[in-house]
C-alpha cells in the first residue's frame, strides 16, 4: 500500500537524509538494535541520513498519541520483537508518526534534534530475538548452476518448480554486520579412498535476502497465501556463509549441516515492508513452467508477490586493505530476476503443515543469482566450481575466500517516481580456522 510516507517531494529536516543516493531518506526509515559503543542499554533506533533517532529518548522526548507512545515503549528497551507481533495497521501508525515527526516543518524537530546521533558512533546488535531460521533455495539461475556442478545432467530435480525449497538453518550461529567469520574444520572428501579432517579449503559466501516475520501463526494454524504478506515485517541483507568442501561431503541425503551452521551474517538494519511497497513487481512464470499450487497462488501475490532489489558483492583482501585499495565489485543481480518464489508463497509454503511461524523468525531467500554468469550470487558459482580464479586488482586471485578477506553485501531499491532506498551493507571478515 503506497501512502504518504512514499511521497517523494518528502523532505527531512535532517539534511543528510535528503543526500543524492542515501539509503536512508525519510521515506525508508528501517529499524536496527544498538548502543553508543560504550556499553550502555540496547534500544531501538531509526535511520535518518547518516543519523540514528534514539527511540530510547524520542519516546520521552516528545508527547505522542497515545498508540504511538504504546509502541514505543518496548523499542526503548531495545526490544523489537513486540512491535513485529502487532497487525500490520499498528505498523503502519508507527511509521506514520515518525514519518511526520522527521519530515521538514514538523514541530518536534527542536525535541527531536537531541535525540539523533551519527551512525558513526553506534556500535549494532541484531535486530531482534530470532527463535528460528530457514534458509530457502528460491534463487533459480543459482540452484541451476549449483546443480550443473554437481550433476551435469539433470541440474535442476523435478521437484524445484513445485515446492520452495529449504531446511532448518542454525540461530545461534547468526550474527550482525562486522562479524568475523572463523574458518571452520570439518570432514571433507578428496580424491583418495578415506576422508580428511582440517580447515575448509573451499570457504563461499551466498548473497541473501533475510524475510523477518512479523505476527506469525498458532500452531497447526496455516497462514493463507491472500494473509501472508501482512505475516512479513521486513527485509535484511544475509549472507549465508558455505564451507563447499564440507558441504560436498555431507550433503547427501539430509542436506548442509557443518557447511552451514557455523555462521550467517545479517545486515543490522530491517527495512520494512511498508517502505518497500513501491518496489514490488509482479510474480510471473515462463509459460512452460507449472503453475504454482492454489495454496501458493493469490491475485495480489500475482500483481505484486516479487521485491525488486537491486543486490551486489564486493571484496577487499588483506593485502587490498594494506595497500588502501578500494572493495572490488564481485557480481551485481536483483531479486526480481534470481527468485523463483516470492516472500508471500514462502510462509504459505512453511505454514502449510501447521508449522508455526513467529515474531522475529527468519527465512533466507536463497542465492540470489542473475541469469547471467557475472550476476551470481557465491563464488562457486562465479569461478564454475573453483575452476576458474577470479582476477584482482593488484594481482591477487581467488577461487574461494582465504583468511584476512572481507565479503561486502549491499542492496537498494529504485523506481522512476519514487525515492531510492537502500538496505545498507553486511559485512563479514573471514579469520583462520583454529589448529585443527
Ligand atoms: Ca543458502
Amino acid at each position: 500500500m503506497i501512502d504518504a510516507t512514499h511521497d517523494p517531494q518528502l523532505r527531512s529536516w535532517v539534511e543528510s537524509a535528503n543526500a543524492e543516493g542515501t539509503d536512508f531518506p525519510v521515506q525508508n526509515l528501517p529499524y536496527a538494535r544498538f548502543r553508543r559503543a560504550s556499553g550502555e542499554a540496547w534500544r531501538i533506533g531509526v535511520a535518518i541520513g547518516d543519523r540514528v533517532l534514539d527511540l530510547g529518548q524520542a519516546r520521552d522526548a516528545v508527547a505522542w498519541p497515545g498508540e504511538v507512545a504504546a509502541l514505543m515503549g518496548p523499542l526503548a528497551s531495545g526490544d523489537l520483537n513486540t512491535l513485529m507481533g502487532q497487525p500490520i495497521a499498528a505498523r503502519r501508525a508507527l511509521r506514520a508518526a515518525l514519518s511526520s515527526a522527521l519530515a521538514r516543518g514538523s514541530d518536534l524537530q527542536s525535541a527531536l534534534q537531541r535525540c539523533l546521533l551519527p551512525q558513526a558512533a553506534v556500535e549494532y546488535s541484531l535486530a531482534c530475538h530470532i527463535g528460528d531460521y530457514s534458509d530457502f533455495y528460491t534463487g533459480i539461475h543459482h540452484a541451476r548452476a549449483v546443480g550443473k556442478l554437481f550433476r551435469p545432467d539433470n541440474p535442476l530435480l523435478p521437484n524445484y518448480r513445485w515446492v520452495p525449497i529449504a531446511y532448518h538453518g542454525r540461530t545461534s550461529s547468526i550474527g550482525v554486520s562486522g562479524q568475523r567469520i572463523r574458518r571452520p574444520n570439518g570432514q571433507t572428501k578428496g580424491e583418495g579412498p578415506t576422508p580428511d579432517f582440517g580447515p575448509c579449503r573451499r570457504l563461499d559466501y551466498e548473497l541473501e535476502l533475510g524475510l523477518l516475520i512479523g505476527p506469525g501463526n498458532a500452531l497447526s494454524e496455516p497462514i493463507p497465501i491472500a494473509e501472508a504478506e501482512q505475516h512479513l515485517f521486513g527485509v535484511t541483507l544475509l549472507n549465508d556463509w558455505s564451507a563447499r568442501d564440507i558441504q560436498a561431503w555431507e550433503y547427501q541425503p539430509l542436506g548442509p549441516f557443518l557447511a552451514k551452521s557455523f555462521a550467517t551474517t545479517l545486515s543490522p538494519w530491517v527495512v520494512t515492508m511498508e517502505a518497500l511497497a513501491p518496489f514490488r513487481r509482479p510474480f510471473a512464470r515462463p509459460a512452460q513452467d507449472p503453475a504454482p499450487m492454489p495454496y501458493l497462488d493469490s491475485d495480489s501475490n500475482r500483481a505484486s508477490g516479487m521485491l525488486d532489489i537491486s543486490l551486489e558483492t564486493s571484496l577487499v583482501t588483506d593485502a587490498m586493505r594494506r595497500a588502501g585499495a578500494a572493495p572490488v565489485r564481485l557480481a551485481a543481480s536483483n531479486s526480481a530476476e534470481a527468485a523463483y518464489w516470492t516472500p508471500a508463497q514462502l510462509v504459505a509454503h512453511h505454514t502449510v503443515n501447521g508449522c508455526n511461524l513467529r515474531p522475529g523468525d527468519l527465512l533466507g531467500s536463497g542465492t540470489m543469482s542473475g541469469p547471467e554468469a557475472h550476476q551470481a550470487g557465491s563464488l562457486l558459482e562465479l569461478t564454475d566450481g573453483g575452476k576458474r580464479p577470479i582476477a584482482l586488482p593488484g594481482g591477487e586471485q581467488r577461487t574461494f575466500l582465504e583468511d584476512g578477506d572481507m565479503v561486502i553485501m549491499r542492496g537498494w531499491c529504485e523506481r522512476a517516481g519514487f525515492v531510492r532506498i537502500g538496505l545498507g551493507e553486511v559485512a563479514g571478515t573471514v579469520v583462520p580456522a583454529l589448529r585443527s
